[in-house]
């Protein structure tokens, strides 16, 4: 029975803390890179929950504008894009084990071969369930992950003109230096990448869709944009690494907000937070966010980071909590309930991925991917 004062809003609403997501912008980044490389085309990386943005929300976008496929890490998340009703080509590039493949042939998911004997199996199970199995192959160049070694490919390929069950619609490598300063290896890469690839010309072959360029490789080798390229991170508005910053108008896609649910008054000397690492100097104003490394706003950045509030930046102050951070606002003013932005905002003052990694000493990947899923997702556009 419902009472008189049960809340009529959903729980997500109740969090103080959001993770705005503009889906506007990412479908402009998305063109912003489509431009950038044509006629190459562009598989969006939707991998580990879209880094962060939401994987269905991510993905009905990019169906809606016409992206032509999309590009997952595991079967789980392009089996969740099929129950969601996701109807688009999607690649699960990672590794897989012979009895995910049915269910791989059941929702009509590309399969990644990369070895002879994961081929074979596919095959044989493509035969029994009467239907073709859609498939890249897999070929390693230089990162030493999955795949079959460039100088090994061969037999890979030639299997695959005897599977009578596979359609081979693509074939790629990944590379493991593009977002570096010194491109030599990722060069070689792209060398031995042409030397196999060679074999379908040699041949008379069509060559199915080549494919290598993360976002490193988008932004400083465009040799290697073939006929189509992975962005993952630039996609979402960040460039890979500091050597290579976002050199294309792309722009990141999130606001993380919270807001302040307490304010006092630190006397000096008094220590704020765990371990007693920072102190004020004079008497200091500093409030409390419901916020903190159990959200995925990592407890690396302690003693780095910065927030905004009211259109100013604060240091955030003391050991981040799980659940909980502090900062320290001088002696200017802020309220109960005021809005402090984490990531994002717009103009000089704006919070960006690459200054949450830096804080952190990590990529900006991993600080879009750590936004954990008790940080309500709020979308627009
Ligand atoms: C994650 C991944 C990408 C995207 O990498 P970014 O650096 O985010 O652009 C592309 N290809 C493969 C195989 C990946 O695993």
């Amino acid at each position: 029975m419902a009472t008189l004062h049960e809340p009529t809003i959903a729980t997500d609403e109740l969090r103080p803390t959001h993770l705005e997501v503009d889906l506007a912008r990412l479908a402009e980044n998305y063109r912003v890179i489509a431009r950038h490389v044509a006629p190459a085309r562009v598989m969006p990386i939707l991998k580990a929950n879209a880094y962060g943005h939401g994987l269905v929300e991510v993905a009905r976008k990019l169906e809606a504008i016409g992206a032509p496929s999309i590009g997952v890490a595991y079967l789980e998340e392009g089996l969740h894009l099929r129950r969601q009703g996701i109807r688009m080509p999607v690649l699960v590039m990672g590794g897989l084990v012979g009895w995910q493949v049915p269910r791989f042939l059941e929702h009509d998911l590309t399969i990644t071969a990369s070895s002879v004997d994961k081929l074979r199996a596919i095959d044989e199970h493509a035969a029994v369930a009467g239907r073709p199995a859609k498939v890249h192959l897999k070929v390693d160049t230089g990162m030493e992950r999955i795949g079959v070694h460039w100088y090994s490919a061969e037999p890979l390929l030639e299997a695959s003109l005897r599977c009578r069950h596979v359609r081979v619609e693509g074939i790629f490598t990944h590379f493991a230096n593009a977002d570096g300063g010194d491109l030599a290896h990722a060069r070689l890469q792209l060398e031995r990448f042409q030397e196999v690839l060679a074999f379908y010309e040699r041949r008379s072959l069509p060559t199915p869709l080549r494919h290598a360029a993360n976002s490193g490789a988008i932004l400083q080798l465009p040799e290697s944009h073939f006929d189509l390229v992975r962005p993952g991170i630039l996609f979402y508005g960040a460039g890979p690494s500091p050597e290579t910053p976002a050199t294309l108008p792309v722009r990141q896609a999130l606001r993380w907000v919270t807001r302040v649910v307490y304010f006092k008054v630190v006397k000096p000397g008094n220590p704020v937070s765990y371990g007693s690492s920072w102190a004020p100097a004079e008497l200091t104003r500093v409030v409390t966010l419901p916020a903190g490394y159990g959200d995925g706003y990592m407890r690396a950045m302690s003693g780095k980071a910065e927030v905004i509030v009211h259109g100013k930046r604060y240091p955030v102050v003391g050991r981040i909590c799980m659940d909980q951070m502090m900062v320290s606002i001088g002696w200017d003013s802020a309220h109960n309930g005021d809005e402090a932005v984490l990531l994002g905002g717009e103009g000089d003052h704006a919070i960006t991925i690459e200054e949450l990694a830096s804080w952190a000493g990590t990529i900006p990947h991993e600080v879009l991917t750590s936004i954990n899923t008790r940080v309500p997702r709020v979308y627009r556009g």
